[in-house]
């Protein structure tokens, strides 16, 4: 719970402000937090239920094979998110689960589970296979500076609360049984296309859903799928209505209940979810526990595009944590990175833009250490306009480029004093997660290169991104007058010494 030992527990109690005002001092920029929300589709202000307590919930990965970067952009701003309500005064729980059993290959309630076809594939058990890829996202996501969840359930390990679940909805009416399974029948909720504004009619007439044809209707979704005759899987259970395993959707609803009661603030989770599983979360979690809304906010991030690296799943190789480690990319250099886009924006990746993203990181971290070694005392009025900024722009739906564009506006402040620039980048760190506290100075040259130019050009680049033009031409300037000038190219941005 209020666990997280880097920050205060409650309203009015913070670290980062030992640098005056009062010692209670709200963070400056925090007074209101804005978030879009998916189901009513709108930025409406963030009211939790029952504060100072925030309760979040994060669909987590499907442990049947390594987490590729894109999946970690689900993990990454809800770590913002969290670190943020943090700095606002709430004591966040914070949930995210291990989907180790019921995911299937298709949406369409047929094909085999994934875990259960990668055992078959790779001859180890499917608890093996689950055991390895949880440690390797529970290790990717510390490398990529992201706090430790509270809870991290496992689905098979929830067995009695999903059964449950499904018991309650069998006794509302809710279900139906065919020879494959017990599935949820959307007709006995009316609210069902609301969420996803979805079609339903146009859904049953055109046939584009693939879908088993015992099934009523094509949003009909399996609760509980039965192990046919004469088959043993690695992962199933008895139930009331036969030896088998519970349906993906229902572990999500069953968990974030147990964790977070029957309503709760936050629940995040991937674009590609809204129409199927957090429906599906949705329906099955109203009928059993009689709320509306069951949520208070939705958020969801856009994807990763990596197709500019050609790698995928799906391909084979699967582009992670490691692929940047092994090409000697810092994985801090990928939050970087992941900040010069908003959550809500596609991003697109390439090996380049990460670098960039690493050079500007350790630019970053020259000034921090710089600063943070200095000593002395920061004038709390110099720091709290940069500090109001930074934080204001998180506050209005996780903007963290314009964040990120308020961090490099403060540590250029010409005013600013070493202790000031200290003052203001520890506490932004508290969102930031770059570890500023700790970090040390980084090598001068490795590239042969000039470093300070080279993060100078990262940075304005940065700017660019974060559409701060004048950051962005002031940099541009500020080079020009050193006699260096910036060369933008197709493939990305160089500089080079202009002649006389
Ligand atoms: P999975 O393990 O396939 O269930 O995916 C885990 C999470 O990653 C889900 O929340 C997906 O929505 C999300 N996701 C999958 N691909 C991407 C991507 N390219 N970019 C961002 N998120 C993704
Ligand atoms: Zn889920």
């Amino acid at each position: 719970m209020a666990g997280a030992s880097w920050a205060g527990s409650g309203p009015g109690e913070r670290i980062g402000h030992d640098w005056g005002v009062t010692a209670d001092a709200p963070t400056p920029g925090l007074e209101e937090l804005r978030f879009y929300d998916t189901r009513t589709r709108q930025v409406q202000r963030f009211e939790p239920l029952a504060p100072p307590a925030v309760g979040i919930y994060t669909c987590g990965p499907t442990v049947y094979a390594p987490q590729h970067l894109g999946n970690m952009r689900p993990q990454l701003y809800p770590d913002v998110l969290r670190r943020l309500l943090t700095a606002a005064g709430y004591d966040v729980t914070y949930v995210t689960n291990i989907t180790d059993v019921g995911h299937l290959v298709g949406d369409a309630d047929d094909g085999d589970d994934k875990l259960e076809q990668a055992a078959a594939t790779t001859g180890q058990t499917a608890a093996e296979i689950a055991a390895r890829y949880t440690e390797q996202w529970a290790t990717d996501r510390r490398l990529l500076g992201c706090l430790e969840p509270d809870v991290v359930p496992r689905a098979a390990s929830h067995l009695a609360e999903q059964i449950a679940m499904i018991r309650t909805l069998e006794e509302k009416g809710h279900t139906y049984a065919i020879d494959d399974g017990v599935y949820f029948d959307v007709s006995t909720f009316p609210r069902y296309a609301e969420f996803a504004h979805l079609d339903l009619d146009e859904m049953e007439t055109s046939g584009r859903i693939e879908h088993l044809e015992d099934k009523r209707h094509p949003a009909d979704f399996a609760l509980w799928k039965l192990t046919p005759p004469g088959v043993v899987r690695q992962q199933e259970w008895d139930s009331p209505w036969g030896r088998g395993f519970p349906g993906w959707h229902i572990e999500c609803s069953a968990m974030a209940t147990k964790y977070l009661g029957e309503r709760f603030d936050i629940h995040t989770g991937g674009i590609d979810h809204v129409r199927v599983h957090h429906t599906n979360e949705v329906a099955q979690s109203e009928c059993v526990l009689d709320v509306h809304p069951w949520v208070g906010t939705w958020l969801h991030n856009e994807f990763l595009d990596l197709k500019g690296e050609k790698i995928s799943k799906s391909a084979g190789h699967v582009l992670t944590v490691d692929s940047l480690v092994e090409r000697g990319i810092d994985p801090l250099a990928f939050r970087y990175f992941f900040f010069q886009a908003h959550y809500r924006q596609q991003q697109a990746f390439t090996f380049e833009a990460v670098e960039a993203a690493g050079t500007a990181l350790r630019r970053l971290v020259v000034k921090a250490v710089e600063a943070r070694d200095a000593g002395g005392e920061p004038d709390p009025a110099a720091v709290e306009p940069h500090l109001r900024r930074f934080w204001s722009a998180l506050a209005d739906d996780l903007n963290a480029p314009q964040a990120l564009a308020a961090v490099w506006d403060a540590v250029r402040d010409p005013g600013f004093s070493l202790a000031s620039r200290w003052a203001f980048l520890a506490d932004a760190d508290r969102a930031l997660g770059f570890g500023l506290a700790e970090a040390e100075a980084p090598d001068a040259d490795e590239s042969g290169s000039d470093p300070r130019i080279d993060a100078l050009v990262a940075e304005r680049q940065a700017a660019r991104a974060a559409k701060d033009f004048a950051a962005s031409d002031r940099i541009r300037d500020d080079l020009a007058a050193e006699g260096i000038e910036i060369v933008d190219t197709p493939t990305g941005t160089t500089w080079r010494r202009s002649a006389g």
